[in-house]
């Protein structure tokens, strides 16, 4: 990796105060410090400056005059994306586009909304709450003061993404910069019309999916909305067996039933539960704890979604393998009021990220939901021989056709050989999980490395040609996928 870049040059931090006003440029500290690392064992790297972008127009120049000094740029929102995606690996400006945070327009009608980046889970939801209540957004587990773009931009998972697919399916037009300083409208907003749906157009808005902010800067996007239905239930099953309890999720996500299907194994409860570091189950524990959700405007068709769960539950009850449930949410309220933080969305699971070690990994993958009966317990075992709870998240997406596996860790950042110990459980899982055919997301530049052998030569070659054409002087998030 090249060395770091460093904005020392007075006429630029000039420069970059012109363009944004001198408030917004800071080479303090405690900004540096702030912007260095995220909750993850990724290497640590300091920006020279941090830069916050309040406008749009505020880019193109920042981009044109980080271009012309061959300046790296790293695009960071909540840098919540828990794989070191914007930890500037060579320094250079890092901007921060938090404050860009306006709910532009949403249409009820046509369901879509019209967002800046830095505008979060929580804001969405108060605002459609407070003036669009017919409508619902998805939220992904993630802190609500995180972003939704940010989210998008990454094909991220939420509680609606069984039924309308990852986040990067629901953008239907974005705005975006280059790292030329030109600008650029994809989807419905090519044709200048309202971005109702992507529009039978080249889909140019995948330069910047998955891309990690190496392409460009987006700036403004429009996602859908969802009707909210009248009735809608939250319930819980619990398995006693990984392999019974993934058989009866994936039975639940063919039938086509649900909002949300969703699988978290025991230790997650624990830790709820304040449990810093759970690794043993009493074996009437359950060991999975199966999340449903379902909806409808309909009173007949509500029931009988509820009513056909519990026939498909009733295949996969044995005496030897009780699923016990269904629990509906206020039920399992008012036997623990301590699930109140599954209880409603988006959620704050503040034993993830406000523990004393503060670390926070792990392996999420896309793959198939088929594998989930073997994957999970393996993964499972892997976890308890290195000494980690095994704690598993997995998720039903679009439908079923896939679905996220995701061995999630909580380590002590101070701690250099618990660091080294999760770089090898999280080495260790990943190549597990591949064997199962899962696919890691958000991709972090360690998985990169490891699995880059595997990458099939053409498409290493072709999205280097799409970096250069629209990075020639490689200065967006360098340090990223191949780049
Ligand atoms: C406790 C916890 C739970 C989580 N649960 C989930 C979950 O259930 N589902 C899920 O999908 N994720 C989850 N996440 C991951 C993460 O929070 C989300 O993906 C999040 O929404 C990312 O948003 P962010 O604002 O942090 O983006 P950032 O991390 O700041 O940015 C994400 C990436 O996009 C790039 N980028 C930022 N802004 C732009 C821009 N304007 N244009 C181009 N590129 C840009 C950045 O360089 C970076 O590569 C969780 C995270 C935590 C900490």
């Amino acid at each position: 990796m090249s060395a770091p870049v460093a904005v020392t040059r007075g006429d630029l931090l000039r420069a970059l105060e012109r363009i944004a006003g001198p408030g917004a440029v800071s080479v303090a500290e405690g900004d540096l410090l702030r912007f260095s690392s995220d909750y993850t064992e990724n290497p640590a790297s300091r920006p020279a400056v941090v830069v916050r972008v309040t406008l749009a127009d505020q880019v193109p120049p920042i981009l044109r005059l980080a271009q012309a000094e061959g300046t790296p740029v790293t695009p960071v929102l909540a840098a919540s994306n828990v794989g070191g995606l914007c930890i500037p690996t060579s320094g250079g400006i890092v901007l921060d586009l938090s404050p860009m945070n306006r709910i532009l327009e949403v249409n009820e009608a046509d369901r879509f909304m019209v967002i800046e980046p830095g505008v979060t889970w929580q804001q969405v939801r108060d605002y459609l709450d407070a003036r669009h209540p017919g409508l619902r957004f998805g939220y992904s587990l993630s802190p609500p003061d995180t972003t939704v773009l940010g989210n998008c931009l990454l094909d991220g998972l939420t509680n609606l993404s069984l039924r309308w697919g990852s986040m990067s399916d629901w953008l239907t037009a974005l705005e975006a910069v280059l790292p030329t300083g030109e600008r650029v409208r994809t989807g419905a907003w090519a044709w200048s019309q309202p971005p109702a749906c992507r529009g039978p157009v080249p889909g140019l808005e995948g330069l910047f999916i998955n891309w990690q902010g190496a392409t460009g800067v987006v700036v403004k996007a429009a996602v859908a909305v969802q009707h909210n239905p009248a009735l809608r239930e939250r319930c819980f099953y619990f398995g006693r067996s990984a392999a019974q309890t993934f058989r009866f999720i994936n039975a639940v996500a063919r039938a086509d039933l649900c909002d949300d299907l969703a699988g978290l194994t025991w230790p997650l409860g624990k830790m709820l539960f304040g449990e810093a570091r759970p690794t043993w189950r009493d074996p009437a524990e359950p060991a999975v704890m199966v999340f449903v959700d379902y909806s409808s405007d309909d009173d007949e068709v509500f029931a009988a979604k509820g009513r056909a769960v519990e026939r498909i539950a009733r295949r996969f009850r044995t005496a030897d393998e009780p699923l016990e449930g269904p629990v509906s949410i206020t039920n399992l309220l008012a036997l623990e009021p301590r699930f109140i933080k599954f209880a409603d969305w988006p959620m704050r699971l503040d034993f993830m990220v406000d523990h004393p070690g503060g670390g926070l990994t792990w392996v999420g993958t896309y793959g198939p939901t088929s594998r989930w009966p073997e994957a999970v317990p393996a993964c499972s075992e892997l976890m308890s021989a290195r000494g980690f709870p095994p704690a598993v998240v997995t998720r039903a997406m679009r439908g079923g056709h896939f679905g996220v596996l995701r061995m999630v860790t909580l380590f002590n950042k101070r701690d250099p050989a618990e660091i080294d110990r999760v770089r090898t459980l999280n080495a260790e899982i990943a190549d597990l999980a591949w064997s199962f055919g899962f696919i890691p997301y958000k991709t972090p530049r360690w998985v990169v490395d490891r699995y880059r052998h595997r990458v099939d030569p053409g498409f290493a070659a072709l999205a280097e040609r799409v970096k250069r054409a629209l990075d020639p002087a490689g200065i967006m998030n360098p340090g990223r996928w191949f780049f």
